[in-house]
């Protein structure tokens, strides 16, 4: 059973970012720590109520293909109905648009709870809310006024249409063809004719229409990347006055067959088998990925917010386990008597793993979300600018780190289990199975570590996260608290001069030759998400052995352990990393790729 973790999302919204984090930001005058806690509540009970009783059956019965299109497990119709009712969907989307338009941060914070409950579920409004955000920003008056009030309420679901057979990461290769069409003077139609696969919720039964936001070529474009455009292509058309017609050509040839999330439709789906899908143009023709990557960005930090989402649910059961497993002798028991394993140091060290990077995670994923609506919505343009640079930086690791680490935890969640975890009956293996899909979509984690070197560091030779760095520095070499607190920012503080000395060694490799930085890319992203999610930790360390309320007293000492165990078993793997990065590269980038 799934318990939202209000205390330490709490926590992390209302005292680790600050007491005021949006009192720079006019548009969110009115947001508060009672307000986000109040939404908080609200969106656990739905999680905890709605979302958490379908989730293994949704595992065990996937969703259903036919030709007449695709039927969702049990209960996933009523719980959608559920979520629109409750005005879900409208959380994040600006109040011109209908919506509520709550910071990024509180809206993240929510979305973990349903991710953890049913990542399946999760997806469908998290595509639709890209989807918005991306025609909120790039489309015509006209096809927002037709599109965006029903895509806002949640009466439509949206899609992101990117993936073919011989493009995947590498999005040049899309061959999905656009025809110029010019009926509706309106908006510029277009036929498209291709196949794509992998298309997340792509058919369902869950609306009435379905909104395909689909990466295409026009006819006669350049090749590559500059070719590519991106159009709106609805499943049902809509009329100028905004009722239903006609069903377009397109349809989901098939569903994917798959390692987890079987709850949520992988879709082939086949665009123009006859006259050609009707698509509108979003925006100007040739600027596709570009606008895509208004939605990529978002979407990644909800991915990376989905990795450790599903690692607090598979603590969550490891711990409930540990706690009633009796086996073996340990000193928790009277001599002879055998103890819940919970006591065993080995166990200790694994769920104390799983709760320490989960929080880290947590923490690093909310700061991020926050540095995004600081970037929106602060007053001062400067402010806003040093924000953008922090969150572009920090949304490949968010991503890398924290989807590859989830899948790590809830390993570690099996093997807290012992061979119950192997049995698909206890339900431990779905937490592994759903999360591994978190590392790949959205991006692999080898392309979020060429962002990070290729864009990202190196736009700047490093110079973000040259100026990161210096605030930690600055802010882990303030007197700490009790020796307890010291012991932990001490770490913290090393790691972060060990990921100094890494950046710096990088960006000298990456000048003389980018291919042996890229060698090192991966180890280069989980170091920086090891050392940030340290800084946090020891800020949280610090921050709890300063309040002595006592209503407070479990939680603190629980976060103080938790933050003592990340510096003792997580934060030393920053020095491997940073071995890796500093003298690895020329191990694989001199290796020869025949002799593997
Ligand atoms: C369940 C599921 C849901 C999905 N949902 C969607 C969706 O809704 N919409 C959509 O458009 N797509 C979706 N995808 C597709 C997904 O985004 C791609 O699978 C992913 O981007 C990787 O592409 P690929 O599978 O073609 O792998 P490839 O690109 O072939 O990659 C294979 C390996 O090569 C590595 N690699 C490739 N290029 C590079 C490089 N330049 N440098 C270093 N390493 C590299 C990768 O990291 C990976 O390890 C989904 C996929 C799955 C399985």
């Amino acid at each position: 059973m799934y318990r939202a973790p209000l205390k330490d999302l709490s926590f992390v919204l209302n005292v680790l970012l600050g007491p005021q984090p949006l009192s720079g930001c006019p548009a969110h005058a009115e947001y508060s720590a009672d307000l986000a806690d109040s939404v908080l509540s609200e969106s656990a009970r739905f999680a905890e109520g709605v979302l958490d009783p379908i989730n293994h059956s949704g595992d065990q019965e996937g969703a259903h293909w036919s030709e007449e299109g695709v039927r969702t497990a049990r209960g996933f119709r009523e719980a959608y109905q559920q979520f629109i009712a409750g005005g879900w969907p409208q959380l994040r989307a600006p109040a011109e648009l209908g919506g509520q338009g709550v910071p990024m941060l509180l809206a993240s914070a929510a979305q973990e709870t349903w991710a953890s409950a049913n990542l399946a579920f999760k997806l469908c409004p998290m595509l639709t809310y890209g989807a918005i955000h991306a025609l909120e920003i790039t489309a015509s008056a006209e096809l927002k006024r037709r599109y965006l009030p029903k895509m806002v309420t949640g009466e439509w679901t949206g899609t992101m249409v990117l993936t073919e057979p011989q493009a995947g990461s590498d999005l040049a290769l899309i061959r999905t063809r656009a025809v110029p069409q010019g009926g509706d003077l309106a908006v510029d139609e277009f036929r498209l004719f291709g196949q794509k696969i992998f298309i997340t919720w792509g058919e369902h039964d869950l609306t009435e229409n379905i909104i395909h936001m689909v990466l295409a070529r026009i006819e006669g474009a350049p090749e590559g990347v500059r070719g590519i455009s991106l159009f709106l292509v609805p499943k049902v058309l809509v009329q100028e006055n905004g009722e239903l017609g006609e069903r377009n050509d397109l349809r989901c040839a098939s569903i994917e067959h798959k390692l987890g999330i079987h709850a949520s439709p992988t879709c082939v789906m086949s665009f123009g088998e006859h006259e050609g899908a009707l698509g509108y143009l979003v925006g100007e023709a040739n600027r596709g990925l570009e606008y895509m990557f208004i939605m990529m960005n978002t979407a990644r930090l909800a991915v990376g917010l989905q990795g450790y989402a599903v690692a607090e649910r598979a603590f969550q059961q490891a711990t409930d386990y540990a706690r009633t497993r009796v086996q073996g002798r340990n000193s928790a028991a009277p001599k002879g008597v055998p103890a819940p394993i919970i006591h065993h140091p080995d166990v200790k060290r694994m769920l104390l793993e799983m709760k320490a990077g989960t929080e880290a995670m947590r923490a690093l994923t909310l700061y991020t979300a926050w540095q995004l609506d600081l970037a929106e919505a602060h007053a001062d343009p400067a402010a806003r600018a040093l924000a953008q640079a922090q969150a572009d930086l920090l949304i490949p690791i968010v991503k890398g780190w924290c989807t590859e680490f989830g899948v790590e935890l809830a390993s570690l969640g099996i093997q807290v289990h012992g061979g119950t975890g192997y049995i698909e009956e206890t339900g431990a293996a779905q937490w592994l199975r759903d999360v591994r899909i978190t590392a790949i979509y959205e991006g692999t984690t080898g392309i979020q570590a060429n962002d990070l070197l290729g864009r990202k560091l190196a736009r700047d030779q490093g110079a973000a996260m040259m100026s990161l760095l210096t605030q930690i520095e600055t802010e882990l070499s303030a007197a700490a608290g009790s020796g307890a607190v010291q012991a932990v920012q001490a770490e913290a503080l090393a790691a972060v001069k060990g990921l100094r000395e890494a950046t710096v060694k990088l960006l000298a490799i990456g000048a003389a030759a980018p291919e042996r930085a890229l060698a090192v890319a991966v180890p280069y992203l989980m170091m920086c998400g090891v050392v940030l999610g340290g800084w946090l930790m020891a800020r949280a360390a610090k921050l709890v052995s300063a309040d002595a309320a006592p209503a407070h007293q479990e939680f603190n000492a629980a976060k103080l352990a938790t933050a003592h165990a990340y510096a003792g078993q997580l934060l030393p793997r920053a020095l491997a990393y940073r071995q890796i990065v500093v003298y690895g590269a020329d191990s694989v980038a001199g290796a020869d790729a025949a002799l593997i």
